[in-house]
């Protein structure tokens, strides 16, 4: 390969390499789109104000990109927003899962660690604001004695893959529900 040729391609490399550096909320009407969700807390009874930001945080298994949400074992979790469930994934990280989409199936919400899935849950299901989809608990990766909800937010390729996707912070975008 020519120097040039070198350098080009070395540029091509760092140029790749800001990209996929870049926060995935760059773009405003990603912002302006997730904020039209109206979403809520996703854990019953657990107050906006009450919670820590802990997306930013390093893990063992790399940049956490998440919200934890503390909360005792059985505790019900609730879908954030209206949407359809997609997927339910068990992994070894994330144990017992919930895959949902919003309506225009632009955004992935994943909910981890669930003790276990509401009665019936199934994929395919519509479901609304406030929704039970399981309870809080600590499969997967969590500490037993630390059960909590992990909450992420996905903004969806043009293939709607539930499994990839640009990650966001949830904190921004969560109110609490309305009385
Ligand atoms: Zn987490």
């Amino acid at each position: 390969m020519s120097p040039a040729a070198a350098a080009k391609r070395l540029c091509v490399g760092v140029g790749l390499a800001v990209l996929v550096a870049l926060p995935a909320l760059a773009d405003p009407l990603v912002d302006d789109a997730l904020a039209a969700q109206r979403l809520i807390v996703p854990v019953k009874g657990v107050a906006r104000a009450a919670l820590r930001d802990t997306y930013a945080e390093r893990r063992l298994l790399g940049p956490h990109e998440a919200l934890d949400i503390p909360s005792p074992r059985g505790t019900p979790v609730i879908a954030a927003g209206d949407g359809m469930v997609v997927k339910l994934f068990r992994s070894v990280p994330g144990g017992i899962t919930v895959y949902q989409f919003d309506p225009e199936s632009r955004f992935a919400y994943y909910y981890a660690h669930l003790d276990r899935y509401a009665d019936g849950l199934h994929e395919g299901q519509a479901v609304a604001r406030g929704d039970v989809l399981g309870y809080v608990g600590s499969t997967g990766n969590a500490s037993r004695d630390a059960p909590h909800l992990h909450f992420a937010i996905f903004v969806l390729g043009p293939d709607r893959s539930w499994w990839k996707g640009s990650p966001v912070n949830p904190l921004p975008f969560v109110r609490d529900p309305e009385p």
